[in-house]
């Protein structure tokens, strides 16, 4: 027998919002249990006999994927993997740079990403310096080992909104990406520049919106990303602002969900 989240609260919580396991409700508790796999015992109000006949039952029905809420970045790396399992290693260095390198038996790409190099072998990608990708990076880089063409940079920016197909990202853009950057850097822009040039990245030539820190990033060699940031003035009511800018060739290397992705994390790089 499945446990569902009404079970859940009904027949075992205690049904207090006592708030001990870190959550404002029991309700709110059974929903993250019953779908994300919330440990149940992190409630410590529930009979030991009762939690170990749960945790079974619960148990079960995991393994069937009931209820649980979809994994859509574990979706997407399977995707971007199937995507990038038909190519041929060989034209990759003239698609989107880097270089062939042997590594054993195995013909892998060295590619550089941001200020280190990923080592691509097959629809494996590690990063060169040990370091873990998440699963949404693993995603960018194998949708554009997949999509990306030949073209070099044109040196023409745009913003993200100026693309097609991007009016249901630009939230995602915006709360995800700008308003972070924002809030980690109101007042700091001095530190934002330094750890940007610690990333890699380099004075934009043309600054012509007059932002306090312009810089242009290279996490892929195809792929350019300028961040221009105005900081709030002292004494002044007007806000901070963030913008990511792509060159206009950036749609020929990665598809819309992958450019997102993609700025969050460059925005992880440097809030974290
Ligand atoms: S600790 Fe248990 S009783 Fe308290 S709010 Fe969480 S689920 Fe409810």
């Amino acid at each position: 027998m499945a446990l569902s989240v009404v079970d859940l609260y009904r027949d075992v919580l205690a049904k207090t919002n006592c708030r001990d396991c870190g959550f404002p409700t029991c309700l709110a508790f059974a929903g993250k249990v019953v779908s994300e796999k919330h440990p149940l015992r992190d409630c410590p109000h529930i009979p030991s006999d009762l939690l170990i006949r749960c945790e079974i039952e619960l148990a079960e029905q995991y393994a069937k994927g009931k209820w649980l809420k979809r994994d859509m970045a574990a979706d997407a790396l399977q995707w971007a993997k199937s995507k990038a399992a038909l190519l041929a290693v060989d034209d990759l260095p003239a698609r989107i740079g880097g270089e062939l390198i042997q590594v054993g038996t195995q013909t892998a790409l060295l590619l550089p990403y941001f200020n280190s190099y990923l080592h691509v072998a097959g629809t494996t990608v590690i990063r060169s310096d040990g370091g873990e990708l998440t699963r949404y990076e693993q995603v960018f880089i194998l949708n554009h080992l997949a999509q990306g063409g030949s073209s070099q940079p044109s040196g023409r920016w745009k913003g993200f909104v100026e693309f097609p197909n991007t009016v249901s990202k630009m939230v995602s853009m915006k709360s995800a990406v700008e308003d972070p950057l924002i809030g980690r850097f109101s007042g700091r822009k001095e530190e934002l520049q330094k750890r940007a040039l610690a990333l890699g990245a380099l004075p934009m030539p043309t600054n012509e919106g007059s932002a306090d820190v312009a810089v242009i990033f290279t996490p892929l060699p195809r792929v350019p990303v300028a961040l221009l940031f105005w900081d709030a003035a002292p004494g002044d009511d007007a806000q901070a602002q963030a913008k990511l800018m792509f060159d206009q060739t950036v749609i020929e290397h990665l598809d819309i969900e992958s450019i997102v992705f993609l700025s969050e994390r460059l925005r992880q790089l440097l809030c974290d």
